[in-house]
């Protein structure tokens, strides 16, 4: 039997139903705040990636899933979205349409990882990336809106951090005193990160091996510590907004992002509730990587959150609503079966019911059955007698009551009874 491949996942009838409630909840409410979506290939030149997430980084160093085409073409599954939308927003011109673009995404993605509870190679994020703007008013919306999509799904237990890592101006004296303090401890490093310490020192700060990431915490200085008094402000502004809208966060001094273009603010919520994989949702300022890319330089400011870590936190009474009246259309005796389908069809065309029709000719006590076990709230049965009355056994399957409604009343019928 051919299987499917580790770390991917069949969504089932009741899982999309699942997906489609979380999809519809989180476009109406990205689109509340003015953002639009955008939608690009599942896969780009691995170029793309190389440059907008940088060669050492664990994502692109051995978590992509690449491949040359038959023309030679060095292609990747995108493992990401912020470069992608860069790159559209760069190709688009989309900077000309107002000096700020505010765009979303729910989307698949791909990355080589060793799966785990919370942890897939093929998942889902959604996103927005909010580009023109410098100022912390953007990066308060940024955090707002993420907030507020885990609110709205009822979801308690949070934990936001945020911290700032300063304007691109303070890296290279930090970057000197950062080397200094952990060149000590080069030799416990693990040799990724030792290469790092030579090469780009802030890339230390992502590391995912235990060992590097507690001497890093131990002994690595605060970037914070070494920001610019602008870059204070920008802050204290952020601060001030988040208190008055009043979202919770704690200022985590040891939140920082390894990677050059990333500027100021950066932020991360999580769950305890979620076990070992318990972030949620990542983001910050990247003033630097629209310019990387190829564009003009453009401020910008946005978060990915994983999708089936939301999906593992939401209470299944939430989905419990969702289930809109269905009903079951027990048919008997063959020769009813045409005459029976056309009152179904006219009854789907008059009416937003979810409406299954029996198809394989069982017994009513089966069909019965087949109706409770689909959970359906009503059964209408149609039969010799009901055509030829032309009204029909109705059986409420929630209280066991039976009714006789003629057909021409049916499409109206459950307005009242629903
Ligand atoms: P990142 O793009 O690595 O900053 O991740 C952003 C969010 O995506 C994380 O906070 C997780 O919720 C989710 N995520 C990242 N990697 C995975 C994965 N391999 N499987 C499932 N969710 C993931």
């Amino acid at each position: 039997m051919i299987r499917n491949i580790k770390g991917t996942k069949d969504l089932l009838p009741d899982d999309t139903v699942k997906w489609r409630f979380i999809e519809s909840k989180i476009h109406k409410i990205l689109n509340s705040y003015g953002y639009g979506e955008i939608r690009t290939p599942i896969f780009e030149s691995t170029d793309l990636f190389i440059r907008g997430i940088g060669n050492e980084t664990d994502i692109v160093s051995k978590e992509m899933y690449s491949w040359l085409d038959q023309g030679e073409k060095k292609l990747t599954l995108r493992p990401e979205l912020t470069a992608p939308v860069v790159r559209s927003y760069i190709q688009h011109n989309l900077q000309s349409l107002g000096p700020i673009a505010k765009l979303y995404y729910f989307d698949s993605l791909f990355r080589r990882e060793r799966p785990q509870a919370g942890r897939q190679r093929q998942f889902h994020q959604y996103g927005i990336e909010a580009l023109g703007s410098e100022f912390p008013e953007q990066d308060a919306e940024v955090i707002e809106i993420a907030y507020n999509i885990y609110n709205q799904f009822n979801i308690k237990e949070l934990s936001v951090r945020i911290n700032t890592i300063g304007s691109s101006s303070i890296r290279e004296n930090y970057i000197k005193i950062l080397k200094k303090s952990l060149s000590k401890y080069k030799s416990y490093l693990s040799p990724i990160s030792q290469k790092r310490l030579d090469n780009n020192a802030l890339r230390i700060f992502d590391s995912k091996n235990e060992d590097d990431k507690k001497i890093v915490e131990d002994n690595a200085p605060f970037i914070f510590d070494h920001i610019s008094d602008e870059d204070l402000n920008h802050f204290n502004q952020l601060k001030n907004i988040l208190d008055k809208i009043n979202i919770p966060y704690f200022h985590d001094k040891k939140l920082v992002r390894g990677l050059d273009y990333y500027t100021r603010t950066t932020f991360e919520i999580t769950s305890k509730n979620l076990g070992a994989q318990d972030a949620l949702c990542g983001g910050g300022r990247y003033d630097k990587l629209v310019k990387q890319l190829g564009g003009k330089n453009t401020p910008a400011v946005g978060f990915a959150a994983g999708v089936e870590r939301l999906l593992m936190l939401i209470n299944d009474d939430a989905f419990d609503q969702l289930d809109n009246i269905k009903i079951y259309i027990s048919i008997l005796g063959e020769q009813n079966i045409p005459d029976a389908m056309k009152i179904v069809s006219d009854l789907r065309k008059n009416t937003n019911l979810n409406i299954n029709i029996e198809s394989n000719r069982r017994s009513l006590k089966s069909q019965m059955r087949e109706a409770n076990r689909q959970k359906c709230s009503y059964v209408i049965i149609i039969g010799e007698n009901e055509l030829q009355s032309k009204i029909v056994l109705i059986k409420n399957m929630r209280n066991g009551e039976q009714e006789k409604i003629a057909i021409k009343d049916l499409n109206t019928y459950f307005d009242k009874n629903i």
